[in-house]
């Protein structure tokens, strides 16, 4: 935690005493307006991404606030598929000079903080430094996920294949979202933070490196109405 605030330009602000009922798993009055935001944006970048609307039937937004976690986590529950929304995705950079500073850093406070959460927070602590490319990033990793569910990557269970579908999901988003320079910022803070090599998604440096190299293509390549 202490990082974290020292970290964060705006932390100070979020230390108000706040009424906030953090005992509960329900999702407070105050971020209702958030999570039905980023519940539409979830359904709409599905529709933009074209996902049969007989899967987009099946699939439920939840939130977590206990999980300090920047990027929502798809699975799938029986039929349905579920897209779970962690508690840093639903902070904005904004926050902390608005009056929702202090009720989000109090569901903050309530965490004890493992490793890998202090890595996530000294991360967001960072990437929330720029709020419009912050925005932009949340952007590609929601449409990261959706790609998820549109190639239907559960059903698969070739494990050397991970890193692979991971590419095509980050490939996917960065078509559709137009946002490869959003998932660039993410990776490449990331990579400053955590160098853990993973069995199922490549790099961080990696991630971000396909994502310019598709970025210079585009660049190269004429638009339609330019030809
Ligand atoms: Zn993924």
């Amino acid at each position: 935690m202490a990082v974290f605030l020292k970290s964060h330009p705006r932390a100070m602000d979020w230390l108000v005493e706040e009424d906030v009922d953090s005992s509960s798993s329900e999702i407070p009055g105050f971020l209702k307006k958030r999570t039905d935001s980023i519940t539409r944006k979830v359904f709409e970048a599905m529709a933009e991404m074209g996902v049969p609307k007989e899967i987009a039937s099946k699939v439920r937004v939840s939130f977590n606030l206990d999980k300090i976690a920047p990027s929502p986590d798809v699975r799938k529950k029986g039929s349905s598929f579920i897209v779970e929304i962690p508690f840093l995705f639903l902070l904005e950079a904004k926050d902390g000079s608005s009056e929702m500073g202090p009720k989000m850093g109090a569901l903050i406070a309530k965490h004890l903080f493992t490793p890998r959460e202090l890595t996530y927070l000294k991360a967001f602590s960072e990437f929330s430094q720029d709020p419009v490319m912050a925005e932009k990033a949340k952007k590609f990793v929601l449409y990261h996920e959706i790609a998820h569910i549109l190639f239907q990557h559960f059903d698969e269970v070739d494990d050397d294949k991970s890193k692979d579908r991971e590419m095509q999901a980050d490939l996917t988003s960065a078509e559709v979202s137009h946002e490869a320079e959003g998932g660039i910022y993410l990776f490449n803070i990331m990579s400053k933070y955590d160098q853990a090599v993973s069995t199922t998604h490549p790099s961080f440096e990696e991630r971000a490196r396909y994502l310019r190299e598709f970025q210079d293509v585009r660049s190269l390549t004429p638009s339609p109405d330019l030809i």
